[in-house]
């Protein structure tokens, strides 16, 4: 029987043209995928395509834009053995993040791929990418299993886990990276699948769990920054965590207001958050004296998540009533692939 890959079409550069009049690129409906590229028929797969929303601009997405795409992949789950979301680049990976959390007990490929060019032209990348990204949300082992059943993203002859990657390029063809964690699949003239990085499934059953809640605030430090663009985020009532990019393996500088505005931030119950404004590494407190004072007064250690994977992580904790002890300790912890542990 022939595999079944379902494409859910959310807007971005791939199915872009350029507006007559404007000049400016806008979307288009991606309707029939065979027709504008002819070679997939030879992979033999049943393709259907689906767009929740009007497709986007991705820089204009919002969490209930995942919550659409997720509901999407639920409803089709027992109906295809594969799932691609064509998704602008700018904001792919708290997209691929996202769905990482809400998709629980995944079984199945969802792969989010785009292209910095859009598909009608010469040069563009979007073939390869759209081309690669179906054939490996249907390649299945020899058992019938699926050989990669997490939320990736493909993108330039390489597959990587979704909530490890990183947008790194707005030019170059090999826009993503993913610093901390090795591709699951490298593409060349032979599909290289990295069977001891992808990560197995999580249980017997599929569970769909959207809750979002966009609770949090987050902030990068530098040098020189005032007390005065600081303090509205710390005393504002709208955030219960603040996800701060800190230098290095975690460390801040060290002037009594800005501790001090830490310290009393958590001490009315809400959370603050480190992960590392390096494009690689993790967080460390305490490896430096300039982190001390967070560790002590209880910060908690993103370690090597990446700024989109700990955002969306903490908005579905507080989505899914995660607090206090247990929502910091979630935090810390490897759910979805996306922190090495300890
Ligand atoms: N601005 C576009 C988007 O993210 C860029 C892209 O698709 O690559 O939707």
């Amino acid at each position: 029987m022939s595999r079944r890959v379902m494409l859910i079409y959310t807007g971005g550069t791939l199915g872009m043209v350029r507006d007559e009049q404007s000049g400016a690129l806008i979307s288009f409906a991606l309707d029939d995928v065979e027709q504008k590229l002819p070679e997939l028929k030879a992979l033999g797969y049943h393709l259907d395509a689906v767009t929740p929303f009007n497709p986007i601009d991705s820089s204009q997405t919002e969490p209930h834009h995942w919550q659409s795409i997720a509901q999407s992949i639920s409803e089709h789950y027992n109906n295809y053995d594969g799932f691609v979301v064509l998704h602008g680049t700018d904001t792919m990976a708290y997209t691929a993040s996202a769905l990482s959390y809400m998709l629980d007990g995944l079984a199945k490929p969802v792969i989010l791929t785009g292209s910095q060019l859009p598909l009608g032209i010469p040069r563009t990348d979007a073939r390869e990418n759209l081309t690669t990204a179906i054939e490996l949300a249907g390649a299945t082992d020899s058992n019938g299993h699926p050989r990669v059943p997490e939320v990736c993203i493909y993108f330039d002859y390489r597959l990587f886990r979704g909530n490890r990657a990183s947008k790194f390029d707005s030019d170059k063809f090999q826009a993503f990276q993913s610093p901390n964690y090795p591709a699951l699949v490298e593409v060349g003239t032979v599909i290289r699948f990295q069977d001891r990085y992808i990560r197995p499934v999580d249980g017997p059953l599929f569970k769909l769990r959207k809750g979002i809640d966009p609770g949090v605030a987050g902030i990068r430090l530098f040098p020189g920054m005032a007390k005065s663009v600081v303090t509205p985020l710390l005393e504002s009532a709208d955030n219960r965590v603040l996800l701060m990019e800190t230098f290095g393996m975690g460390n801040a500088p060290t002037h009594s207001w800005l501790l001090d505005a830490l310290r009393h931030y958590i001490n009315s119950g809400r959370t603050v958050v480190s992960v590392t404004q390096c494009r690689g590494g993790y967080v460390d407190m305490g490896r430096y004296h300039s982190s001390t004072a967070l560790r002590e007064m209880g910060v908690v250690s993103g370690r090597d998540m990446t700024f989109e994977a700990a955002i969306t992580k903490i908005m579905w904790l507080l989505g899914n009533d995660y607090t206090g002890f247990e929502l910091e300790k979630s935090i810390n912890k490897d759910l979805k692939g996306e922190l090495t542990e300890v």
